[in-house]
């Protein structure tokens, strides 16, 4: 019999997300468990850089129907609309509470959150960019983590730092909670809730060039994948414009924001081109596209011509404020005051100072758009009728609300984080009042017991790491900001090929049961091939280009049969991953509720920036 622990809430993943909700549920009576494989400190959330967006208007006016509208054109219009209103609106409320709970927001001089510009964020619907983005320095994220994690342990938040949830269980279409294993010790451990909410970030790590963490490998929607909740928008995945070159590592678009422009290797500032009105601050998907654009036609900087710069020294800028009638200047000063993460990345990682030399950078995936479905109460929902799972909730980058469409705005995640965080923590206060704890099936922890143990003592040839460069690669070839056909089908045999591989011939070499990470790296590995597939298999189906999913094949965005989100279930009963379930797409979620009927600026059109 397997240790087991009783909550009202499971919440797993002690991100923003995560530790909004266990906030929440907690000062709403609930008793409270967050289950993190990371310290809560080290969760993804505490990377972000740029920003979190609010229409404050502390610097300029702004509106919150504006900041809906820029959602919605910059996710090219697949958005649920009620969703992205939600987000907009309960944006403000929620950045003043932070400020309140003691978030160091950097300040304007009289002493009011200081704002800055971000891609896509505009005035009186696309008028011309608005400083929304309230921030940190270049470590907004940082502080939010570390303000709401003492707040949740003002709160009585009960911490399980260190268990690596591997296993949704499931009785009767309901969810009763997870299987976790103790890191430390290797034990598994059930974890039974009357509500169990996943926050468990995204899943970058299935591309070789990301922004992500080593922990991004999407354990979350795995298990509940596998557990027959569909896959929402699994196209949509973004590439951020400016990853530093090879690495990946990010250079927050707030570079831009302070006046950065991309400069290809003539010299040029080619945005220009491509988004005439707002140049580098288009939305992240045209920006990815223009570069891919410009090294594809001979003007990468480099010998391999395949990268371009960023340039954020106070001569370059200075002179395109100048020529741009702009009033604002900038000094070494400025760029060391505001950006001292980024300057750092780049004087360790790359030798190169910016604030005298422009920095090297390509595309980098970075941001899950898709996900566990969800309702805007973070409840999740299993098909196109909105059924809700019972005690199955999800916030955060693994849920799909959808707020962000076919591609999410800078600083819209740490909102969306903050946002449905809060209202899944808020519901679930409510619900655990209401409901009775879903039984347990017999033993729970069975069959991923028996799953861990095949890897532990797999008696193959192949070693995790070489299947994770094959996926990775073949992602980022055939699967990354330009996709087609036959590209998609490859992409999707060598995926089901590494997936037969891991399940038959699979060998690691650590058996032991302290810290294993030989061992969670594998199984995550199989986490990582299960959403690939789905990924490749939904870029495959949608027949057009929207957003962050650019197929050559079908250039032009088909409203007329795609205004749809996508879904991938997987069927059958056979839940062991070492078999090849049959994937389907096969539902057309339908948005809810409709701004276009409120507003007709709301309505489709075709994105110019
Ligand atoms: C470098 C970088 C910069 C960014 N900058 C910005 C920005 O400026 N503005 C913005 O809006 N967005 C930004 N984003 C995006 C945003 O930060 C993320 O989308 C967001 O932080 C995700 O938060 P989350 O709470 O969903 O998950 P995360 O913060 O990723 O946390 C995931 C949590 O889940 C836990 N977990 C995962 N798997 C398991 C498991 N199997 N068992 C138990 N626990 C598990 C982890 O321990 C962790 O606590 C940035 C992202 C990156 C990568």
């Amino acid at each position: 019999m397997v240790k087991t622990h009783q909550f009202d809430a499971i919440i797993v993943g002690a991100g923003g997300a995560g530790l909004m909700a266990a906030l929440y549920a907690s000062k709403g009576g609930a008793n409270v468990a967050v289950v993190s494989k990371l310290y809560p400190t080290r969760s993804h959330t505490g990377t972000a850089q740029g920003g979190i967006g609010a229409a404050l208007g502390n610097l300029e006016e702004d509106n919150p129907l504006w900041h809906a509208y820029d959602t919605v054109k910059g996710g090219d219009y697949l958005a649920d609309q009620n969703a992205a209103k939600v987000l907009a609106e309960e944006a403000i409320d929620a950045v003043i509470e932070l400020e309140h709970m003691g978030l160091p927001f950097d300040r304007t001089p009289e002493g009011k959150i200081s704002q800055r510009r971000f891609g896509g964020h505009t005035s009186n619907f696309g008028d011309k960019p608005v400083r929304r983005a309230c921030h940190a320095a270049d470590r907004t994220g940082h502080m939010i983590l570390q303000t709401l994690y003492q707040q949740c342990i003002k709160h009585h938040v009960k911490f399980f730092d260190e268990y690596q949830v591997v296993d949704a269980i499931m009785n009767n279409g309901a969810c009763a909670g997870v299987v976790a294993m103790q890191l430390g010790t290797g034990e598994l451990t059930v974890f039974h809730g009357k509500a169990t909410l996943f926050a468990t970030g995204g899943w970058g790590k299935i591309w070789s060039v990301t922004s992500n963490a080593h922990s991004l490998t999407g354990d979350g929607a795995a298990v509940v994948y596998r557990r027959g909740v569909p896959m929402q928008d699994m196209e949509f995945f973004q590439f951020h414009p400016t990853g530093i070159y090879k690495l990946g590592i990010l250079i927050t678009e707030g570079v831009r924001g302070e006046g950065g422009v991309l400069i290809n290797g003539k010299g040029e500032r080619f945005m220009e081109k491509y988004a005439p009105r707002i140049k580098d601050l288009a939305s992240r998907d045209v920006v990815s596209r223009a570069i891919y654009m410009e090294i594809s036609s001979g003007n990468g900087a480099g010998k391999n011509k395949d990268y371009v710069y960023l340039d954020v020294t106070p001569k370059t800028v200075n002179r395109y404020f100048a020529e741009a009638g702009d009033e604002r200047r900038i000094t070494a000063e400025d760029v060391e005051k505001k950006l001292p993460d980024i300057l750092e990345f780049c004087r360790v990682y790359l030798g190169v100072d910016p604030v005298k030399d422009p920095m090297p950078i390509q595309p980098t995936a970075h941001y899950a758009m898709g996900g566990i479905p969800t309702n805007v109460n973070a409840e999740a929902v299993l098909d196109e009728h909105w059924t809700v799972i019972p005690g199955l909730y999800a916030a955060g980058e693994v849920a799909c609300v959808s707020c962000h469409g076919a591609n999410r705005l800078g600083t819209n995640s740490l909102v969306d984080l903050v946002v449905f965080g809060r209202r899944g923590g808020k519901n679930i206060a409510d619900y655990v009042k209401r409901a009775d704890f879903v039984p347990l099936p017999p033993a729970p922890e069975r069959e991923i017991e028996a799953e861990l143990n095949r890897i532990r003592n797999g008696k193959g040839k192949t070693r995790p790491h070489e299947l994770r460069s094959a996926m990775q690669k073949e992602m980022m070839q055939n699967v990354g900001v330009f996709r087609e056909e036959k590209g998609l089908n490859g992409a999707l045999e060598v995926v089901r090929e590494l997936r037969e591989r891991f399940s038959k011939d699979l060998t690691i070499d650590d058996k032991g049961s302290t810290f294993n990470t030989d061992l969670m790296e594998a199984w995550e590995l199989g986490c990582l091939l299960d959403l690939a597939e789905a990924t490749a298999l939904a870029a495959l189906k949608r027949t057009e280009s929207r957003g962050a999913h650019s197929r050559e094949d079908y250039k032009e965005r088909d409203d007329a049969n795609w205004m749809v989100h996508s879904l991938v279930t997987r069927h059958g009963s056979e839940l062991s991953p070492s078999t090849a379930p049959a994937l389907t797409i096969n539902v057309n979620k339908k948005v809810d509720m409709s701004l276009a009927e409120v507003d007709p600026r709301f309505a489709p059109k075709v994105r110019t920036y």
